[in-house]
């Protein structure tokens, strides 16, 4: 039996703060790992990204209290699939801010488009295909069972800060 994976994006409610950003994240940990959830947040260009992997039920009761969330609004559904393999395991949710990776052709093509939003511009392949890539970025380092921050706010920003949870 595989699980339910959704894809979704959306856009930050104007104004949204770096520590708005945080909490919503360490709530997001908290609750996906007691539900048995995972997967990945990305955030640039004022916009998110999100994959949610588990169980079918649990992904449901999410999703629809991640729709009602006034943190974002235009939020669109771009891939709803059953019975998959998980592609982030040990992940309760990884998180990247998206802008230090604008050399990679599919952050770059997110970001570009984000610039006017055309929601169906950007589609389930594309959205794949920059989760992928961004997960890539974080394997071979300590994150690859954990969850990892690739962090525009450090002073470089090619740094790479890992946060540990405790779904590691
Ligand atoms: P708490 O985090 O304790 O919050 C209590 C209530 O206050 C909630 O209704 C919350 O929405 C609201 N709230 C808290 N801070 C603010 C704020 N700054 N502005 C407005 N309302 C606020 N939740 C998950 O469980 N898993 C996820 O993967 C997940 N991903 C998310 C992705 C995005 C882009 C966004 C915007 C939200 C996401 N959330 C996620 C949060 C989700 O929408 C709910 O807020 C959260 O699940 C509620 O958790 P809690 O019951 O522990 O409430």
């Amino acid at each position: 039996m595989g699980d339910m994976v959704k894809i979704y994006r959306s856009k930050a409610r104007s104004g949204l703060s770096e520590a708005e950003v945080d909490s919503l994240l360490a709530s997001s940990r908290r609750n996906n790992h007691a539900l048995g959830i995972g997967g990945m947040l990305l955030f640039g260009g004022g916009c998110f990204l999100q994959i949610l992997e588990g169980p079918g039920p649990a992904v449901e009761r999410v999703y629809r209290r991640i729709l009602g969330d006034p943190r974002h609004i235009d939020a669109v559904l771009l891939y709803n699939g059953k019975g998959e393999p998980r592609r982030f395991v040990g992940w309760a949710m990884g998180f990247s801010l998206l802008e230090p990776f604008a050399h990679i052709r599919s952050v770059a093509e997110f970001l570009g488009h984000d610039k006017a939003y055309h929601p169906t511009s950007f589609g389930s392949d594309a959205a794949l295909r920059l989760l992928l890539d961004l997960r890539r970025e974080c394997r071979g380092s300590d994150a690859d069972h954990a969850t990892c921050a690739l962090a525009a706010r450090a002073p470089d920003a090619a740094e790479t800060v890992l946060r540990r949870t405790a779904a590691s």
